[in-house]
């Protein structure tokens, strides 16, 4: 007995593997997040399995009736897309599953997510997950806030009709972060953006499909050592400090407000040009992002 997690597309019905297929036909019976694209996928492929549905709504009153099927014999479970339990129900059944001494075996696959990460152009060896972001902007703040001090490339899921507001709100957040946007992974309008945060909503202007988004992480102490550097130079050479805080901010991808602080903290801010920014009301930091 056992609890096959069979990752399926995520777009393109070729991406799937020969054990996936061979574990779909064999299994007495499919649990499946969305039963109507699970029979898209098993017509496709001549595979006469029945299926059951398991999705959000249903996943803890199904969850008896599915471990009795676990005790007589196999049953495999897929989400709409991608590999089951990222952000798709899976976990209470594993969870269930495990806990009776049933196996449970992964054959792994796609996922949008990781399909996202690897072609960003941006560091894959160490990053963190966040799922989808929070739907109301205050909420997503304070997500994004919390990640703001994260080294660690972030991969987030956006629907299409929230991502400018998103965009928007991770600018304010973790300033002009380098940023890929990935839209309909391994579909027809597969596209995918390479960038910062204010190109992508330059280029996003009526977003349509699925998105993932993989923002760099917060630049480590010594990379942003140069951002000191940069200030001093700058106030040397008589830049004004705001349009210098805007500069180094669009070079450094730090936020404005952050460069801004840097300035008045070099030095306990003694020279001329730091007692400028200091106390001229038009160079008040607190009005700056
Ligand atoms: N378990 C799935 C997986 O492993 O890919 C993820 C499920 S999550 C509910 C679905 C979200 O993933 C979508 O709303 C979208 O943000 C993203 N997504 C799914 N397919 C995608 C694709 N082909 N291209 C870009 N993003 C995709």
């Amino acid at each position: 007995m056992a609890l096959y997690l069979v990752a399926t597309p995520i777009g393109n019905l070729e991406d799937i593997t020969l054990r996936a297929l061979r574990t779909l036909r064999e299994v007495p019976l499919i649990a499946a997040e969305d039963t109507r694209s699970a029979r898209v996928l098993l017509r496709h492929y001549g595979i006469t399995t029945p299926v059951t549905s398991y999705h959000d709504v249903n996943k803890r009153s199904k969850l008896p009736a599915l471990l009795a099927k676990l005790r007589e014999g196999d049953l495999a479970l897929i989400s709409e897309a991608g590999t089951p339990g990222i952000n798709d129900p899976g976990y209470e059944l594993v969870v269930a599953a495990a806990a009776e001494g049933i196996a449970v075996v992964p054959v792994p696959g796609p996922s949008a997510p990781l399909a996202a990460l690897t072609v960003s152009g941006l560091p894959a060896d160490r990053f963190v997950y966040e799922g989808f972001l929070p739907r109301k902007s205050g909420e997503r703040r304070r997500a994004l806030r919390a990640l703001a001090s994260e080294p660690r490339t972030i991969v987030v899921l956006e629907a299409p009709h929230r991502l400018r507001e998103s965009l928007t709100d991770v600018l304010a957040e973790l300033g002009n972060r380098a940023i890929a946007v990935c839209r309909e992974l391994t579909k027809l309008h597969e596209e995918v953006f390479r960038g910062d945060v204010v190109g992508a909503l330059a280029h996003f202007t009526a977003p349509r499909g699925e998105f993932v988004l993989v923002l760099g992480g917060a630049p480590t102490a010594q990379e942003a050592a140069p951002i000191d550097a940069l200030i001093a130079a700058g106030l040397a050479a008589g830049t004004p400090p705001a349009r210098l805080a805007a500069e180094i901010a669009s070079v450094s991808g730090a936020r404005r407000r952050d460069v801004y602080r840097a300035m008045l903290a070099r030095d306990g801010g003694t020279s001329d040009r730091e007692k400028k920014i200091a106390t001229d009301p038009t160079e008040n930091p607190s009005q700056i992002r």
